[in-house]
């Protein structure tokens, strides 16, 4: 097996198929713009601290498990995983008590109980449909590709989907259970992971509180980069050749099939196979010519896309004892903070916002006695904002969290900022309007609806990544990649693979 094969980009899904193609034995190049591995879970120092860029939630311990020992490999042999206890603190707007959820069942029952009399018993009962359509999912759909419709709506969805929820939506499913805003909050929060709100969101992907509640909320020591260096090294050992700083500017196309690429610098790469990790947005419209793409723009320009993020990298130069490893602030109007960001785009008045204190479990990340921390606030994508309106919005965010969060005195000790969002994604990462996570996980962007991971146009080239199946998420792009994997080998099963 020597045929040739290019994967455009080295985000997870590009490092993932680069892995999975050498393993099998084709000689593979990865062309990634950046002068970093990774995408978006990208990473970059400054004055004495190490900022993961992107994810920082690692969950469903079992996906990545069964990627490494797809590649003959052990975890534990890469990565120093530590589950964290509690798994994160919920801070409640104009609420002086927060919340720590720990994922463990007893804990966390009797958390809710005090919340809400009787949410105990119904926790439990949701928690196992939750299990349920995890298993489900894993085994059955999201590692099957699909062609045709009747792919998807087979015989176990139309008699299983009702059981499945795939067909209702998520806020109001979850309203069945919990009656209090808090709850429903807490159980709800994990579509913004997914791009979407929980008022669009199918209420099957409640299979989310599954992985925080039930598996349980894991770290890397050392940081989320981690994961990208133990997904290097096992494609370079098996033989990838890994080239940073080498932006692709065409896919090259010769009687409808592709042979290769075309750099920026004017260097050609052959292939037989050409993958693409980078958004297929900008794959299908930036590198292909107008005749060989799927889709027109004018489909692009009427999906959904994913929010962006208005993020802040910083250095605080003491101890912060109010925060855990990963903090949540949710504020008390819910549906606005989503309608802010899919109907009536513009910056939010009172943002639900996510800290990470990655230093609390990792004095290498920080010098001693400092705070690194990451803010990130969903926002629409596709906003412009000068950088006048950047150091107001970051100001506003900074007082709200001291206020909220009870961090006095925050802003004083900040020594280093660093403000990324819209237009940093899309330069960095061709990110279709700026988006963080690409398309949303609607219902009509999910499974058959997604687009999928095979050009239509052009023979032998193949996307992978958020954009694709199953969609966003680290763990579920080393699905897409064994999605694509199993696309380019004919295999239709739809359990994950036992070996390669
Ligand atoms: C802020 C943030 C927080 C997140 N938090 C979490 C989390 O906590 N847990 C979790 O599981 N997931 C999280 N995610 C989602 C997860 O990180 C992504 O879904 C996943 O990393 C995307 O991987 P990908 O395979 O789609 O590739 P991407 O990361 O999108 O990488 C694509 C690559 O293609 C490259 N590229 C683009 N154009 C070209 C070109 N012309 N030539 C060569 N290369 C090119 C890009 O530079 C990039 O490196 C988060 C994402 C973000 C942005």
């Amino acid at each position: 097996m020597n045929k040739k094969v290019v994967v455009i980009g080295a985000g997870i899904g590009g490092l993932g198929t680069a892995g999975l193609f050498a393993k099998k034995g084709y000689e593979v190049t990865v062309l990634e713009k950046n002068e970093n591995l990774g995408g978006r879970a990208n990473i970059f120092e400054s004055d004495g601290y190490r900022f993961d860029m992107g994810p920082s939630w690692y969950l469903a311990p079992d996906l990545f498990e069964h990627f490494f020992s797809l590649m003959g490999e052990r975890i534990e042999d890469h990565m120093d995983l530590v589950r964290l206890s509690p798994s994160y603190r919920i801070f409640f707007s104009k609420d002086p008590k927060p919340l720590d959820i720990h994922s463990d069942i007893a804990v966390d029952s009797a958390t809710f109980e005090a919340i809400e009399p009787g949410s105990a018993e119904r926790l439990r009962a949701y928690l196992k449909q939750s299990e349920y359509q995890y298993e489900v999912a894993t085994q059955h759909f999201m590692y099957k590709n699909y062609d045709t419709v009747f792919d998807f709506f087979n015989r176990r969805v139309m008699t299983e989907g009702q059981k499945l929820s795939v067909f209702s939506k998520m806020h109001a499913f979850v309203s069945k259970f919990f009656k209090t805003r808090k709850l429903q909050q807490v159980m709800e929060y994990t579509m913004v992971f997914l791009g979407t709100s929980p008022y669009e969101a199918p209420a099957l992907y409640n299979l989310m509180s599954h992985m925080d509640f039930n598996q349980g909320v894991f770290y890397p020591q050392g940081g989320f980069y981690e994961l990208i260096k133990a997904l290097a090294r096992i494609a370079e050992k098996n033989g990838a050749d890994l080239r940073t700083n080498s932006p692709v500017a065409e896919i090259i196309v010769d009687s409808g099939a592709t042979k290769g690429v075309m750099l920026e610098s004017k260097e050609f790469v052959e292939a037989d196979i050409v993958i693409s990790n980078a958004d297929i947005q900008f794959t299908e419209t930036k590198l292909l010519g107008e005749k060989w793409r799927t889709q027109p723009q004018k489909y692009w320009n009427k999906r959904v896309m994913a929010p962006s993020a208005f993020i802040m990298y910083l250095g605080v130069k003491e101890k912060l004892p109010n925060l855990i490893h990963h903090n949540l602030l949710f504020s008390e109007d819910w549906r606005k903070n989503f309608d802010d960001i899919y109907k009536d785009p513009r910056l939010p008045e009172e943002p639900s916002l996510y800290v990470c204190a990655p230093s609390v479990t990792d004095p290498s990340v920080a010098p001693e006695g400092r705070e690194n921390l990451f803010v990130l606030v969903p926002i629409a994508s596709d906003l412009q904002i000068s950088a006048h309106e950047k150091d107001a919005y970051s100001e506003k965010v900074l007082a709200r969290m001291e206020q909220e969060m009870d961090l006095p005195g925050l802003r004083k000790k900040i020594e280093y900022k660093r403000i990324y969002t819209v237009d940093n994604f899309a330069a960095d990462y061709n990110a279709f309007k700026g988006t963080a996570l690409g398309l949303a996980h609607t219902i009509w962007q999910t499974a058959i609806f997604r687009p999928n991971n095979r050009s239509k146009k052009v023979k032998n080239l193949f996307y992978v990544g958020a954009g694709t199946n199953p969609g966003i998420g680290t763990q579920i792009c080393l699905i897409s990649a064994e999605l694509v994997y199993k696309r380019v080998h004919g295999i239709k099963s739809a359990e994950p693979l036992a070996s390669i």
